[in-house]
């Protein structure tokens, strides 16, 4: 299995390069040279099968000679050991063919932690296989970094470097960021927004005299691995619903794209998926490219689900390379247009992505409403991301396909807004009630690029 670039002139990789890259030193991101499908034989097989056993069969065929199969199992094992719930991704039902994947029974109470914990036990098993080590960056919007210091946190052959948007995060993700004690952890507060953080890391990796200087690796919703992971829980739960014999439709809180982008790999890869409905917060700019408005940055506006708060949506990359006809010359025209401002989506590319993708959004009195009418139809307590999935998915969904709304985060992790919504304060599961007591570590740095390195280069364990 090979790797290619969306920008066309990156060297192809394999599973092992790719997943430690991250970026693509083209500026591009790397998909599979050609999706592996899956037969509905050998979908309708995963019927009954544990978590684990169902990742392993997804993502063998991606993984190449990485791993071998003993060794890839164990991984996943270790992956999934800490989650708080036996089926790791476990489906609800809301109302008549609505149902709800909660996918927050993680150690950082996100879906993050399904990508992360295996990126990590991933990374470890390559590194001490190399003797190498690492030094990973990340930016976040909240979720991301915290599910990136659980998982890498204590592992010997990497340093982890977290930059969140100060001010801009909730209390229990930045807690979460700053509380782990181990010394390879370092959380940096950025005086600026996630797009600035976003920027910054981009800027480190074409950089290449910093990027090989502290081998640097990526760790965000680009890097291959992380989607791959994701890709799983749309075959364990349309298999649930009666796949391969049954369509199910998925929609799915979007910000960077990467979760939804998993779920057009798993269509790809042939699980029978109706529809993959985007959903957005106030923060549009994919629903209102998706509905022909091209897509053009904006300032981005802080909401109640932050971690969707977001301008450039870097896994888009990926699915326009697709609707560009894996022209890799296009894309990197497009994004050099986004650079300066946004960028048309050409009128035969439009329709691929109209043929792919639903979309809709949900403003913060629409996202508070959804919080408040769910717990009264269904006793579920939603986050205000999962919110966002089920307003726009009650509002497109054809009531005789079954739909699958991503729960993308538990609701313990962003209280205000539930309270708000509901009147009730979603307590913490017990395993981490002592968060709000254990001291914080952090450390406040300018948006200003040359000051991150400096940091990175004089805190990274020699
Ligand atoms: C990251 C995140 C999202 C958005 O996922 P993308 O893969 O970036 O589209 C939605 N909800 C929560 C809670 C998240 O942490």
């Amino acid at each position: 299995m090979k790797y290619i670039s969306t920008r066309g002139t990156a060297p192809e990789l394999s599973f092992e390069e790719a997943m430690l890259t991250g970026l693509a030193r083209d500026g591009g991101l790397y998909v599979p040279a050609e999706v592996p499908r899956m037969t509905a034989a050998e979908i309708a097989a995963l019927a009954g099968l544990s978590y684990e056993e169902t990742a392993f069969r997804v993502m063998r065929p991606f993984v190449g000679d990485t791993f071998n199969d003993e060794d890839f199992r164990a991984i996943i094992a270790r992956a999934y050991d800490g989650f708080g719930h036996a089926a790791r991704a476990p489906l609800v039902q809301l109302a008549p063919n609505h149902f709800l994947l909660e996918l927050f029974h993680g150690p950082t109470l996100a879906f993050k932690d399904f990508a992360m914990q295996l990126i990590g036990q991933l990374f470890q098993a390559a590194l001490e296989r190399s003797g190498d080590r690492v030094t990973i960056v990340g930016a976040t919007s909240g979720d991301t970094g915290s599910a990136a210091i659980e998982a890498f946190k204590g592992l010997s052959n990497v340093d982890v470097f977290i930059l969140f948007p100060h001010g801009r995060v909730s209390e229990v993700q930045r807690r979460q960021m700053t509380t782990p004690t181990e010394s390879n952890v370092h959380a940096l507060a950025v005086d600026g927004d996630f797009d600035d953080c976003q920027a910054a890391l981009k800027d480190m990796f074409n950089d290449f005299q910093f990027r090989d200087g502290v081998r640097l690796a990526g760790v965000n919703s680009i890097n291959w691995a992380r989607v791959l992971a994701q890709v799983v829980y749309y075959f364990s739960a349309a298999v649930s619903l009666g796949a391969p014999d049954r369509k199910v439709s998925f929609t799915v809180p979007t910000g960077n794209f990467g979760d939804i982008f998993a779920g057009y790999i798993a269509k790809g890869m042939g699980l029978p998926i109706d529809r993959l409905v985007v959903a957005t917060n106030q923060n549009d700019i994919l629903h209102r490219c998706l509905s022909g408005q091209g897509y053009h940055k904006g300032p981005t506006h802080p909401s109640i689900s932050p971690s969707m708060d977001i301008q450039i949506s870097s896994n888009f990359e990926r699915v326009l390379f697709d609707a560009y006809g894996r022209d890799g010359a296009a894309v990197a025209q497009l994004m050099a247009e986004l650079n300066a401002g946004g960028f048309d989506v050409s009128q035969g590319a439009m329709e691929f992505l109209q043929e792919q993708f639903d979309s809709g959004r949900a403003s913060e009195a629409e996202t508070l409403a959804a919080i408040s009418e769910t717990l009264r139809d269904s006793t579920e307590l939603l986050c205000p991301h999962s919110a966002v999935g089920v307003k726009v998915a009650r509002e497109l969904r054809n009531p005789e396909v079954p739909m699958i709304t991503l729960a993308t985060a538990h609701p313990a992790k962003f209280p205000a807004a539930v309270q708000k919504a509901s009147g009730i304060h979603p307590p913490l599961p017990p395993r981490m009630s002592d968060l709000y007591e254990r001291p914080e570590r952090v450390h406040r740095i300018a948006n200003d690029l040359d000051a991150m390195k400096d940091y990175i280069r004089g805190h990274i364990a020699k």
